[in-house]
């Protein structure tokens, strides 16, 4: 039996004894057996943060992120144990894993900090002597329900600022990749943080998952994955007016301008399509290319792609440029979007097939891939492909392109490149998305709100606007006496 499940302070199997295979998706084999929870499990760490939430939210900043910092200290002494975890489960080479792992722990360090930092408003009445001050309280027990793309990451998004503003959690890893982001957990408990204040409880998203969104115990949901099950999710919040933070799918344009810099917007674009294998929400879905361009862009991009050195090992090949998708399922929606494409008069100009050698004959994988002769029919250009595939069409006009890159349901990253500055301007003004990139490929900074427009989300992560998602604004008023 896995006793995995952490519930008020102890780990526990889960209620039914129920267990679950982690597998790695570059070979098939088993890395762990861990707890299968249930329902009954989370109405148990729902209590139990319920109960520690008084306790954490009722520390000063100062003494939360002392315990925040102590976690990440023993996070960072367990490094290695952590990267080879999440390349294991996940299949990303060992490098994107320590990145991962490495800015996780500056996301909770910051958030420790940021929490000691907020400050309030007061101001005199103007109804005779009174007085009003706004104060900021935490939420309080959140729910955590986080995909298995960065499942160390972007539990540390939800976690930095909910518990410096004094929240307690209940999360629910992703079934395929546990493990490094239940180490990272781990480290706060070793750290000393209150029992109850971080609960986990594993297994499906159907049950475990509803059950954390539905069940009134918790007072959010703090929530990163698909657009089909935010949308799910939004609507069963709302039946108890619940907030909610919502970072789901995306649809990244890549633009290129007419005058741009080629030597810096291939590797770029290359890069943003490719590593994680193309299982990132703000990787590149969608390449837009000024008609001048679109020939030698087109020829460079594909030659770069066709070179990219895909691993079936990242623990052995910590540079690769990629490794395995995550599942099954995952292949089946690239090969949907390149058959579909090619019914449609579509071109492969690199990959559009699984690489060939022994190697990668038990795991999930798919080459690189970039398609011409694309058009807006096209489930590619329509749907969120998440894989290594990459459309590229062209136009006349940056107003042009710019209408095409937002001719998506999905708004949540775009970037453009361009030596203009009246054009990057322009574009940067009139891209609908939550993040544009003028000549860079990566609109993620602890100090900037992240998050979506459209059916890529509601609400934000990182900067301000991630903290005070996990709070409250209460209006004090009182009325004085005049002693003379
Ligand atoms: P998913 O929606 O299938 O699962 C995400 C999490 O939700 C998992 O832990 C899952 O078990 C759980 N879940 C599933 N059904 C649930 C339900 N009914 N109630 C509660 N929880 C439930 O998504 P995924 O396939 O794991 O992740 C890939 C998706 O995540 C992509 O669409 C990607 O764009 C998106 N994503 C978005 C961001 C962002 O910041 N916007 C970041 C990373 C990934």
């Amino acid at each position: 039996m896995a006793e995995t499940l952490l519930i008020n302070g102890q780990w526990v199997a889960s209620s039914d004894g129920g267990t679950q295979d982690v597998t790695n998706p570059a070979n098939g084999s088993v890395i762990r057996t861990i707890s299968k929870g249930t329902a009954a499990d989370v109405q148990a760490a729902l209590e139990a943060a319920t109960a520690a939430f008084p306790v954490w939210a009722g520390l000063s900043a100062r003494e939360r992120a002392a315990i925040m910092h102590r976690a990440m200290d023993i996070f960072r002494a367990n490094l290695d144990e952590a990267n080879r975890l999440l390349t294991q489960e996940h299949g990303k080479p060992l490098n994107d894993s320590n990145k991962e792992n490495s800015y996780s722990a500056d996301v909770i360090d910051f958030y420790a900090e940021e929490g000691r930092r907020l400050d309030g408003t007061h101001f005199a009445g103007d109804i005779g002597p009174t007085h009003s001050f706004v104060l900021r309280q935490p939420i309080g027990v959140v729910g955590a329900i986080t995909p298995w793309n960065f499942p160390v990451d972007l539990l540390a998004w939800k976690l930095g600022p909910g518990l410096a503003a004094g929240c307690t959690f209940v999360i629910k890893p992703p079934s395929e990749a546990p493990l490094a982001a239940t180490l990272f957990v781990k480290s706060f408990v070793e750290a000393g943080i209150p029992a109850g204040v971080l609960n986990i409880v594993t297994g499906p998203g159907r049950s475990v998952g509803a059950e954390i969104v539905t069940n009134p115990l918790s007072r959010k949901v703090a929530f990163t994955g698909s657009t089909a099950t935010g949308l799910w999710i939004a609507q069963q919040a709302a039946q108890q007016l619940k907030p909610v933070t919502l970072e789901l799918g995306g649809s990244a344009p890549f633009v290129v301008a007419d005058d741009a810099d080629l030597d810096m917007a291939v590797p770029e674009a290359l890069r943003r399509t490719f590593s994680h294998t193309g299982q990132i929400c703000i990787s590149v879905n969608r390449i837009f290319v000024h008609r001048a361009r679109y020939d030698e862009f087109t020829q460079r991009f594909a030659d770069a792609a066709s070179k990219l050195r895909v691993t079936a090992d990242g623990l052995a090949e910590p540079d690769a440029d990629m490794g395995p998708m995550i599942n099954a399922s995952a292949i089946e929606t690239v090969v949907g979007h390149v058959e579909d494409a090619l019914e449609r008069g579509a071109a492969v100009l690199t990959g559009g097939q699984a690489p060939s050698g022994t190697q990668y004959a038990h795991g999930y994988f798919y080459l690189p891939t970039v398609l011409t002769n694309v058009n807006r029919d096209m489930r590619v250009m329509r749907e969120e492909t998440f894989g290594p595939l990459a459309p590229i069409a062209a136009f006349d006009t940056l107003e042009e392109g710019v209408e095409m890159a937002n001719d998506t349901p999905y708004g949540l990253a775009a970037y453009v490149y361009t030596n203009d500055l009246d054009k990057a301007f322009y574009a940067a003004k009139h891209l609908r998305a939550g993040g544009v990139g003028i000549n860079v490929n990566d609109i993620t900074d602890i100090r900037a709100p992240f998050g979506g427009m459209k059916q890529s989300g509601m609400g934000r992560e990182l900067g301000q606007p991630g903290l005070d998602a996990y709070m409250e604004y209460k209006h004090v008023r009182y009325r004085y006496r005049d002693p003379r």
